[in-house]
């Protein structure tokens, strides 16, 4: 993938520090440049310096809630543009409807996968900012185009499962990286998830098979007492 035409900045409101750190890391990772606020006052103080590409704000924030920072972002002329993911850990409709009604661009359930949300907010980059995110990823004779949800093999299309597909846009982003059955169980699965590490290994197994469904060699690499790689 080329690299990002200039550094998309990420705005991280979540007074959970250990969930903010998660996010922060894994945006970090994907070439954002990241700013954190742990309460909605901080937030709206820290668009004001300097209004960020896009705001990924958590629902329940001490003294500003997330849906009043949102709503009070989409009222104003000069933020209104600016891409808000929301989170919630509330999964019922009505809330979902609330949110998006705010003025919410996108809005996620927790427990969600830092895969899934990263893919969200790159989405939503995508609209606003076209030239920082790229969304085909290319490997060998491997095209994976995230924002299709499509992987093809020298051409042919394959059909995946959607955490196999995730596993291989992670191993796609950074291809001969070797991942720990730790790390592929925090970027794909998500770290409030328990999933033991040897369903790694099982999905894993479904992959290769996926990715030779056409023929061709294991593209995926077992590194003994390591983890995985793909190449
Ligand atoms: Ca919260």
């Amino acid at each position: 993938m080329a690299p990002p035409a200039e550094q998309p900045t990420v705005l991280v409101v979540e007074d959970e520090p250990a969930q903010r750190e998660v996010l922060a890391y894994n945006l970090e990772a994907e070439g954002f440049r990241v700013s954190r606020a742990e309460n909605g006052e901080e937030a709206l103080i820290l668009v004001d310096e300097d209004a960020p590409d896009i705001i990924v704000l958590d629902w329940m924030l001490p003294r500003v809630s997330g849906i009043e920072v949102c709503r009070r972002l989409k009222m104003r002329s000069d933020t209104r543009s600016v891409p808000i993911i929301m989170l919630s850990a509330r999964s019922e409709e009505v809330d979902r409807v609330r949110g998006l009604e705010t003025g919410a661009d996108d809005y996620v359930v927790k427990p969600y996968s830092v895969i899934e949300l990263m893919a969200r907010v790159r989405a939503q980059l995508r609209r606003t900012r076209p030239a920082s995110v790229g969304s085909r990823l290319e490997f060998d004779d491997i095209l994976l185009d995230a924002e299709t949800h499509r992987v093809f093999r020298a051409g042919e299309a394959l059909k995946l499962g959607p955490t196999e597909f995730r596993l291989l846009s992670t191993f796609m982003e950074k291809p001969g990286r070797v991942w720990s059955r730790e790390q592929l169980l925090d970027r794909v699965w998500g770290r409030d998830i328990y999933v033991d590490t040897r369903t790694v290994d099982v999905h894993i197994g479904r992959l290769r098979k996926a990715l030779c469904q056409h023929g061709g060699e294991d593209p995926v690499r077992t590194v003994r007492g390591a983890g995985y790689a793909l190449g």
